[in-house]
């Protein structure tokens, strides 16, 4: 149920039918949005719990959410979600681009992949310290070394770090290092890591499991979001199907359609979602088209030598030249990134 308070309702109000939502066994999710305050009362329905809030003073009505997803969805809360770190910010009208190697292999590697992303106008650095890799023979990242190579890069360019973090018993050691927690599309729908950064105070970049459904994508992030944590991206980095000729299929529809339905910041990944470095650059700008909050792209500065990905990264000057495209499409839509 969605309580919606009263514009008068103070802090305390709002705080007394907090508490009064918990005693009834419920869990209260305060969401304070610019108009006014609404309160999400989570849990297992039961009888009458709807007609003794609707008649508390400060509350002005109570309505059902429909939607398994409570607190992503748009019914809960109205307006949309701005995740922000240092100069990254997704969502309310704000197009944020990541952009960086897929694995950080070296020190010079991350900085020269950090200094040119931000020359062509980057606002984050992405880089996998721990990598999910399909074969266990495959280069698994530097691990906590590549999370102090990140760290030298942000300090030295101002980009916030973006990096995968595989098991919970990692969330503290990846958090300590990264801005911005990346959850692997193989691990959508591992709950206990969902949980376990749900109680982090830094924001989540969820990726679309490539065989979830919308709603089990959604309810990824609720998890998440359940644990305490509002500040969940996420992000359409394709999907399986029977085509072969790309890596994955990337559903352009799925920006539009998540925007019906939640106020959480979209991403596309271009370059997981084709495999190839040549596709990424038109995806990315229709990925701007279709109104998405923000990019992720893999750039290395050498992409035949990368020890991951290389295919569908981009070098640093195919990497300017697909931010100028996004940029003319971004202006011919009035944004601007
Ligand atoms: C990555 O970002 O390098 C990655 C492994 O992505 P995904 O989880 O989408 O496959
Ligand atoms: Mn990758």
């Amino acid at each position: 149920m969605i309580v919606v308070m009263k514009k008068r309702a103070t802090e305390a109000m709002i705080q007394s039918v907090a508490s009064r939502i918990e005693q009834m066994g419920l869990k209260a999710h305060v969401i304070v949005g610019t108009e006014r305050t609404v309160i999400a009362a989570i849990g297992e329905k039961r009888n009458g719990e709807q007609q003794t809030l609707s008649g508390l003073d400060e509350v002005d009505k109570v309505v059902p959410i429909l939607a398994p997803y409570k607190v992503a969805s748009l019914e809960t809360k109205g307006e949309p979600t701005i995740v922000r770190s240092h100069d990254l910010v997704l969502g309310g009208g704000h197009v944020g681009v990541i952009a960086g190697p897929c694995s950080v292999e070296s020190e010079e590697q991350i900085l020269e992949s950090a200094r040119c992303v931000k020359a062509a106008g980057a606002t984050a650095l992405r880089g996998g310290a721990f990598k999910p890799r399909t074969s266990p023979y495959s280069f698994q990242g530097l691990k906590e070394e590549g999370l102090k190579l990140l760290a030298t890069a942000r300090d030295e360019t101002g980009l916030a770090v973006v990096t995968e973090v595989m098991t919970p018993e990692h969330v503290e050691l990846v958090a300590r290092y990264a801005d911005v927690l990346q959850i692997g599309a193989r691990n959508m729908q591992n709950y206990h890591l969902l949980q376990a950064v749900g109680e982090v105070d830094k924001p989540v970049l969820l990726k679309r499991g490539p065989s979830a459904e919308i709603d089990e994508f959604l309810l990824a992030a609720e998890y998440i979001l359940d644990q305490g944590n509002p500040n969940v991206v996420l992000c359409e980095r394709g999907i399986r199907t029977f085509e072969t000729h790309t890596r994955f299929t990337l559903p352009l529809a799925t920006v539009p359609y998540l925007r019906e339905r939640t106020h959480l910041p979209i991403v596309i990944d271009p370059s997981h979602g084709t495999g190839i470095a040549s596709l990424v650059p038109p995806m990315a700008a229709a990925a701007i088209a279709a109104d998405c909050d923000g990019l992720i792209i893999e750039v290395h500065p050498n992409p035949s030598e990368a020890l991951s990905d290389g295919a569908q990264s981009l070098t640093p000057d195919q990497f300017a030249d697909t931010m100028d495209r996004c940029r003319a499409v971004a202006r011919a839509l009035g944004r601007s990134i």
